[in-house]
């Protein structure tokens, strides 16, 4: 019988149970997912030289014989060290490793073995200094030596765990990969030639245990493609299946949308004129909309939004207002129903707390609790998702779905998300490949820069003061607490658990104890409020409107203030810990000030002096969101940035930002393959790994 590839690895025998658990660890369950580990990097050990032509400082690969090997444990120190001399037909030369007694019952006399590491020069003349080591087999039936696994050339390196190292990685690979014989190459052929690719079996080869390094860059590129297309794919299908469904057409009304903007009390950016435009368009199909507008913090988003949610309600159609948290529907709720009731329209607004909703609704702002209280909407025709990072693709099809499940002649809803982590537009098309994409790339008026500043210990002082004179002036203060973080070394269970209950806890505990030190100690003359998730939405939302009012002068709170507050007379923000928060996250912080007429600041505290990261140092040298959600990226990988962990996974974000040509290429394949044959039926290999997409997607 074959051995299946999907089978869990305890079904393969030269893996021993106590491993299991480390391999699960870097998310090798079954055995493709340990054919499809790939390494981090390579070591060279190219440089094949013998005995005789070695010298001081190199680094080199021998290949020899030992001729004598022995430990010794040094006296009154818990320590040993095992030499090894070994020798080809040029000369001698002496090995030496540190507490790895082990060894000698790994190499014995008379093994040949490849030694790879840095020659050095001691006391006795050169030796090898804990040489990666291996001991050669010789071909069956000749006396010719197999091709090294761990030693000379290229070795992979892969990403390891405690108890599991890259040798055993290397040494389980090289074991299984003759079962990737079975594997069926998902990539075309047309496209493998095309591109010169090389196919799935020899790509896996060439990854693992490459002859150069221009094997292994060729193989990482195809994948690398086959990844980006199969998302491609994967997004067109979703776009096609959703144009399928009819949606509720909502007329232009030039008329109206001139009124509504001439009793703004600003103009309009051309971005978004533009992006009002694009919207227009799309709701006046019948078919539904799928959009993703994208703008920095303040860039005025919610403005565009509420222009497509007047018109739906000029003609008698329903519109659902998503945001991710109470404080910013209440927010939302009174721009809306501000700017919206001079042409008389009654907009609601639904919270885990909060109902205010009357028969003649047209606007329904609220959270979750739009969708989990079973809203009855007779007629939406309009669904606004506020600040997507953090609302997610679940919410999204949870809105959808019902209507998406039944027959195809149901209307759904036209779907405008807004996003305020701005991302690359190649990123953006590689990972939001259903979505379309309106873009505020401008900002309302000219902002003063918020000026940022690295605060040193021993500047706390001079810090505290400035803002006191600050609030003495009339303005106010923001203060985040520092995130509470759960070691990467947890497992997923216990973070799971943690993260309910006791990460509140913490936070409580933190902000608590902030609050007392400015209120009692700082700026016992000023008026300090806290906010945390301990607090009930009610009791937040009136601290929240105190300090909007100025009945308060500091807020000090979690990041719950990240997104979408709007208080103009705030000047400061002071984050503490800021080391711990993504660069996107530091700068939706910064986004809450700078929003009035005076200049405004931004102060990072650091736990300790020297740990400002690149990440801090990029926030104060740049204002512009674009720019930093791409140096955050690349900073720290996807998996970090918010509204991404889905895809960190995938690595598809570090794909497309790394390679926006290879996006491109995929993008213009996959159109093409969907024209040509567009069930994928004569691609089974494709259509397959599109099914087991969906099926993960649609878990989710
Ligand atoms: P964001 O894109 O971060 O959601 P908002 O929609 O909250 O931004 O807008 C930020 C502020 O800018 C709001 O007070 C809004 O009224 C204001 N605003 C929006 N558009 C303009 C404009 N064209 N000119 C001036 N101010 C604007
Ligand atoms: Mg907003």
């Amino acid at each position: 019988m074959k051995p299946n590839l999907s089978l869990p690895l305890s079904n393969f025998p030269k893996i021993s149970k106590k491993i299991i658990p480390a391999l699960k660890h870097l998310g090798i369950r079954t055995m493709r997912d340990l054919l499809f580990y790939f390494p981090a990097r390579y070591d060279n050990f190219s440089n094949l030289k013998k005995i005789e032509e070695l010298s001081a400082g190199e680094m080199a690969t021998i290949q020899g014989q030992i001729e004598d090997i022995k430990t010794i444990r040094l006296r009154g120190r818990r320590m040993t060290i095992t030499e090894a001399k070994v020798g080809d037909e040029t000369g001698v030369v002496k090995s030496v490793w540190y507490n790895q007694p082990f060894l000698e019952r790994n190499l014995k006399i008379g093994d040949i073995v490849n030694l790879s590491g840095k020659i050095t020069y001691g006391k006795y003349g050169l030796f090898l200094q804990s040489p990666a080591y291996e001991k050669m087999t010789f071909k069956k039936g000749s006396g010719e030596i197999n091709r090294s696994v761990h030693t000379g050339g290229l070795v992979a390196v892969y990403p390891e765990t405690r108890g599991l190292t890259s040798r055993w990685l290397r040494f389980l690979i090289k074991t299984y990969l003759p079962l990737a014989e079975e594997l069926v190459d998902s990539l075309p052929e047309n496209l493998r030639k095309k591109y010169d690719f090389p196919e799935i079996r020899e790509s896996l080869r060439h990854i693992h245990f490459p002859a150069d390094i221009s094997q292994t860059e060729k193989a990482r590129k195809r994948f690398n493609f086959e990844e980006l297309l199969i998302l491609q794919l994967f997004a067109l299908k979703e776009r096609t299946r959703l144009k399928q469904h009819p949606a509720p057409v909502i007329e232009t009304d030039l008329e109206l949308i001139k009124k509504f903007v001439s009793s703004l009390p600003f103009r309009l950016t051309d971005a978004q004129r533009r992006s009002i435009w694009e919207i227009s368009k799309d709701l006046a199909r019948p078919r539904p909309m799928n959009r993703l507008l994208e703008g920095d913090v303040g860039s005025g988003k919610t403005l565009v939004a509420s222009v497509a949610a007047l018109l739906a309600a000029s003609q008698g159609l329903q519109t659902a207002f998503m945001a991710p948290t109470e404080i910013l529907a209440a927010q939302h709720f009174k721009t809306l129903s501000d700017n919206l009731s001079p042409f008389g329209i009654k907009t609601g607004l639904l919270t885990g707390s909060r109902k205010n909703i009357s028969p003649d609704t047209k606007i329904f702002v609220g959270t979750h609790a739009l969708i989990q209280k079973k809203v009855k909407f007779e007629n939406l025709a309009l669904v606004v998702v506020d600040e997507q990072h953090r609302f997610g693709v679940e919410q999204r099809s949870a809105l959808i779905k019902k209507q998406k499940e039944s027959d195809k002649k149901n209307p759904v809803p036209h779907f405008l998300s807004l996003s305020a982590t701005p991302i690359p537009r190649t990123l953006a098309l590689a990972i939001y490949g259903d979505l379309d994409l309106s873009v505020l790339d401008e900002m309302p008026r000219a902002r003063k820069p918020v000026f940022t500043k690295l605060v040193k210990k021993n500047e706390r002082r001079e810090t505290y003061d400035f803002a006191g004179e600050e609030i003495k002036k009339g303005r106010q203060v923001f203060v985040v607490c520092p995130r509470i973080e759960i070691s990467k070394n947890d497992t997923k269970e216990k973070i799971e658990n943690f993260s309910q209950q006791k990460l509140k806890m913490m936070e409580v505990k933190a902000v608590t104890e902030e609050y007392k030190k400015l209120s009692e100690i700082i700026f016992p003359d000023s008026r300090v409020a806290m906010l945390h998730g301990k607090i009930k939405p009610k009791e937040k939302e009136k601290i929240m409107n105190r300090f909007k009012n100025h009945e308060t002068d500091i807020l000090v709170s979690t990041s719950v203030i990240e997104v979408g507050v709007d208080v103009p007379n705030a000047t400061i923000m002071m984050i503490e810990g800021a080391e711990r928060f993504g660069l996107a996250q530091l700068h939706q912080f910064r986004g809450r000030v700078g929003r009035g007429a005076e200049q405004s600041y931004c102060f990072l505290f650091t736990t300790e002096d020297g740990t400002e990261t690149a990440r801090l140092k990029a926030l104060t040298n740049s204002q512009n969101g674009f720019e930093l959600a791409e140096k955050d990226l690349k900073i720290r990988g996807p998996g970090e940035v918010f509204g991404m962990r889905q895809w960190g996974q995938s690595g598809a974000v570090t794909l497309a930002i790394n390679n926006p040509e290879l996006v491109r290429m995929a993008r213009q394949e996959a159109a093409e393959l969907a024209r040509q044959d567009p069930t994928l039926a004569s691609f089974p290999g494709l259509s397959l790994r599109l099914r087991q997409m969906q099926e993960t997607a649609h878990l989710e």
